[in-house]
Formats: C-alpha cells, structure tokens, sequence
C-alpha cells in the first residue's frame, strides 16, 4: 500500500485532486468507502475536533485502518482543523494519516509560532504524517448558514503563502481563495454557487510549492473546481453537501418505512443519499466525465 503523500503527488503528477469527505458516523464512512471503490479511487476521509469526539479518535482510527488493510484500498484518514497540539498528538498517536494544524484564527506571527512546533511534535511521532497548516479567513461550521459573511479581507497572497510554508515547513496549505465553510441557504437550493480566484490560487502555488488543499468545498461551481485543480489544488473538502444528503437520505428512510424500527433497513437510504453526492464529486475531482444535473 502506497502512503497518503505518494498518492498526493501522484495526483498532482495527473492533474487531478483527491477527494476529502469529512464523516461523523459509520454510515458516511460505508458511503464514501463505497463510491471511491465504485470509482477506483483513493480518498481521504476527515473528523474535525468536535467529529472525532463523537466518534472516538482510536476507535475511527481502527475502522479505517481495517477497511485499508481488508480491502487493499487507498483509504485514508485526516485529522481535520485541530485547534492544539495536544489534539493533533492524540490523533497522530491514533495512526491518522494526516492533520489540518488550524490556527488561522490567530494573528500571523503566533500561527507560524505554534503551527512550527507541531510540525515538529507531529513528526517525531509519525514521520510520514502530512502536516497541513492554514492562512486566512474562509469561516467556520460545515452547516447552512442564513448569510453570507465578509471574508474578502481574509483572503491569503502568494507572499504570505510562501512565508509561512518556508517558516512552518508544512506539507500542505490550505490558503483562502474563494472558498467557505459551510453552504448558504440559496446554494443548498442550488440557486447560487461559490466562485473561486483561479489566479489567486496559482499564484499561491507558484510561491509555496506545496501541495494545496481547499477547504470549504461544498456549493462551489464545478467548473471553478476543475480550473482549481489545474491552477495547484491537491486535494478538496467537503463536508455540508454530505450532511445534507444524510439528512435527506434519513427523512426518506423514515418515511418510507414508518413503522419499522430496524436500523440496517433505514439507514441504507442514507448510505445511498450520500454516496450519491461522493460519487459525483470524486467524478469531478479526478477528471471523469460528470453528467449535467447530476
Ligand atoms: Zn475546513
């Protein structure tokens, strides 16, 4: 089994980006499991702080591992934007295959200060572990927000870029170029997408030379993201598309069978809603052809 940094490179050698879905339960992992093995694909899949305290950080850890080793696919795991070292420590000693060190909330100076040292901490735990730090303002929480909030200001420049890669020595950036967390109510009703700064981001790739991931995936228009890919992205998150569809795909559950109470008959819909959306989405990322509509 090749590791995570292999297949990132060599999608980046392809042109193409690997697909990051973030997951809070068993039933998200079996479909994004299943649509990357319809697809033959490698994927990552992430929990956040709050994703891995319901989920249990060793306990995921092992479920993942196992899928890899069972089904001898490139399946692997992120540690999505942890806030302190002592989190990233407790993921990197689960066996997570990469984290998203997040202190973009900081001022500049104190997130290359502390994003630094756990790039060291990190390693010396795991040396192969993809360290990803973080610049700008992209929002928070994958959910559907009511407004749109003002991130023009946040938006990362190619120095800025270059600077804290060289000062962190960080696998991966994730720079700010567009894109947000979460989805507004209009994007949800696919009345709106989100558009991205292709020049920005090549810009950004030119001066950082690392890879590149964009967070924040969710409601962003298809043709930008392929555009991105080409300009340097590596790797795309996304996170609330999945959460709507497990929604939807659990109201369709219950309503289809509103008697029963047998959970490995309801929650198949959910498995089939979402996978529904990965699938589309890998499709995207690795330059397959993707239906209109779909
Ligand atoms: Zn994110």
């Amino acid at each position: 089994m090749r590791c995570l940094r292999d297949l990132v490179q060599k999608a980046q050698q392809s042109g193409v980006a690997i697909g990051h879905f973030n997951i809070s339960d068993l039933v998200l992992v079996k479909a994004v499991f299943a649509a990357a093995r319809e697809l033959n694909v490698p994927v990552l899949v992430g929990l956040s702080e709050g994703e891995r305290e319901f989920v249990g950080t060793r306990q995921i850890a092992a479920f993942v591992r196992s899928l890899r080793e069972e089904f001898d696919f490139p399946i692997f795991l992120n540690a999505d934007h942890t806030h302190s070292l002592a989190k990233g420590i407790e993921a990197a000693k689960a066996g997570f295959d990469s984290i998203v060190f997040d202190l973009s909330a900081l001022p500049i100076e104190e997130n290359v200060r502390q994003t630094k040292q756990a790039v060291e901490a990190l390693k010396a735990i795991n040396p192969s572990m993809l360290v990803e730090g973080e610049i700008g303002d992209i929002g928070t929480g994958s959910e559907i927000h009511e407004s749109s909030p003002d991130l023009s200001k946040g938006l990362s420049t190619p120095e800025e870029a270059k600077q804290f890669v060289e000062s962190t020595r960080v696998d991966i950036l994730a720079p700010a170029v567009g894109n947000m967390h979460g989805m507004l109510r209009s994007m949800v009703q696919g009345e709106t997408k989100k558009r991205l700064d292709i020049e920005r981001i090549a810009g950004i790739k030119r001066a950082a030379r690392v890879f590149l991931t964009l967070h924040g995936g969710s409601g962003t228009d298809d043709e930008d993201l392929r555009k991105a890919i080409v300009a340097g992205i590596n790797i795309v998150h996304i996170n609330t598309e999945l959460r709507v569809a497990w929604r939807h795909g659990l109201e369709q559950g219950l309503a289809k069978q509103p008697n029963k109470v047998v959970p490995y008959k309801i929650l198949p819909s959910v498995v089939d809603s979402v996978k529904q959306v990965v699938g589309s989405r890998l499709k995207l990322f690795n330059g397959r052809h993707v239906a209109h509509g779909a």
